[in-house]
């Protein structure tokens, strides 16, 4: 077992609940006595003092979405009353719009359990490429690299040669920031002619604010030697999950209240299901509860081999707007590049969702590779490893003449008509 950054992260997962609701519940009579925007917007929804005793009151809240926020700033700047007016706010982050978000103080540990389990500490040099100017992102992750005792090297938006030079006369031994970008620098010091590998002692990156893909992490693994970590957050509401060194699923903070729900309605979807990913973090500061990050996911409930004992976000499946609903469940473009991965017998399927009286219908149409007289155990193969992993059951596949889909046709078609 890894050391750990504190005893929380191995919580009783009851003992949590308790605690995460006790959280939620406080919060909420704070909101009520600092904002009156929120102490209205209470009333208005018949929420009264000490009516969040469980999960399901606090559902009653609506979810608030980056848009919805934007308007609420606009509309009262800068913190759509949401802020806490006796709050001390050292500083304040800006991000185009403008929206205006109060930094949510020095002790937070904002990124800090996420640097811990990818094993930074005392005695590592980090690059930090994430932008200073003006957005939370330099400044949030400095800081959790400094809770576990990492020196920082304040790079962020320098050019890749730049980059490049800081790793080479500091001798970098970790990076933070895009992997995109750690890419680029890597390109960059090719170019410069050296041997990335050999040549520097960069050995950690650890990730965010884009996906990091299997093949772009298999080479940054194998071919350079560098050990990758994904981390996700979100502006609003700073980090909300990490990969520890399993590298299943990313852990849920402590420090954040994480909702899995139907977009549509704002409540839960079942267990281990797809749905928006809503974050709601502890402080007394912004009191922005039920924030809709947009994103989806689903919630890993087995107990991890890292001895955490948080859920954990099996990665992000798409964007809410992407995704199609099925007899309730969502099914997401990167599950179907799941299930396409496993079937190089199949050039393209497509899904096609309908209605017949009251019940959805899904269809798929699959176009194969080779033409073939008997599809019938490729046909058992892909019911098996649809419900695997989009967890929703085919109604009927049809089997195509080979070349019948074009690059045009999408892979989701929702034919319902919805008045
Ligand atoms: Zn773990």
């Amino acid at each position: 077992m890894e050391p750990y950054f504190d005893d929380r992260e191995t919580l009783r997962r009851e003992e949590r609940l308790r605690i995460q609701v006790e959280a939620l519940s406080r919060m909420v009579e704070a909101a009520r006595r600092q904002s009156t925007v929120l102490r209205k917007g209470f009333e208005d929804l018949g929420v009264n003092p000490g009516d969040i005793k469980t999960v399901a009151d606090f559902e009653r809240l609506p979810v608030i979405s980056r848009e919805r926020l934007v308007e609420m700033e606009l509309e009262r700047p800068p913190y759509a009353g949401l802020e806490n007016p006796d709050a001390e706010i050292d500083r304040i982050f800006i991000s185009p719009g403008p929206v205006y978000e109060p930094h949510l103080g020095e002790e937070d540990v904002l990124w800090a359990r996420a640097y811990k389990a990818a094993g930074l500490a005392k005695g590592d040099v980090v690059l930090n490429a994430f932008s200073y100017h003006m957005v939370a992102a330099g400044l949030t992750f400095h800081g959790g690299l400094r809770k576990v005792g990492a020196t920082v090297i304040p790079s962020g938006a320098s050019s890749a040669q730049a980059q490049v030079q800081l790793i080479r006369d500091l001798g970098a031994t970790a990076y933070t920031g895009t992997p995109s970008f750690l890419m680029a620098i890597i390109e960059k010091a090719r170019e410069m002619g050296y041997d990335f590998r050999k040549d520097f002692r960069v050995r950690k990156a650890c990730f965010a604010a884009e996906p990091l893909f299997p093949a772009m992490r298999e080479r940054f693994e194998t071919e350079f030697g560098i050990d990758t970590y994904q981390m996700y957050g979100a502006t609003e509401v700073g980090d909300v999950a990490y990969e520890c060194r399993e590298k299943k699923g990313w852990h849920l903070c402590e420090e954040v209240y994480v909702e899995i729900v139907d977009p549509a309605t704002g409540k839960a979807v079942p267990p281990g299901t797809p749905g928006e990913i809503v974050v709601t973090r502890f402080n007394d500061i912004f009191y922005l509860f039920r924030f809709g990050t947009g994103d989806l996911s689903r919630i890993v409930e087995e107990p991890c081999p890292c001895g955490r004992t948080s859920y954990r976000l099996a990665g992000i499946l798409g964007r809410v707007g992407d995704a199609v609903k099925v007899r309730g469940l969502f099914v997401a473009p990167s599950q179907l590049q799941q299930v396409d991965a496993k079937f190089p017998e199949i050039r393209k399927f497509q899904i096609v969702v309908g209605r017949s009286g009251h019940e959805d219908r899904l269809n798929v149409r699959i176009d194969p590779a080779e033409p073939s007289g008997d599809f019938s155990s490729l046909e058992q193969a892909f019911h098996k490893a649809f419900r695997e992993i989009c967890t929703v059951r085919i109604d009927r596949i049809e089997f195509l003449k080979p070349g019948t889909l074009t690059d045009e046709d999408r892979r989701i078609v929702d034919e319902r008509s919805w008045k």
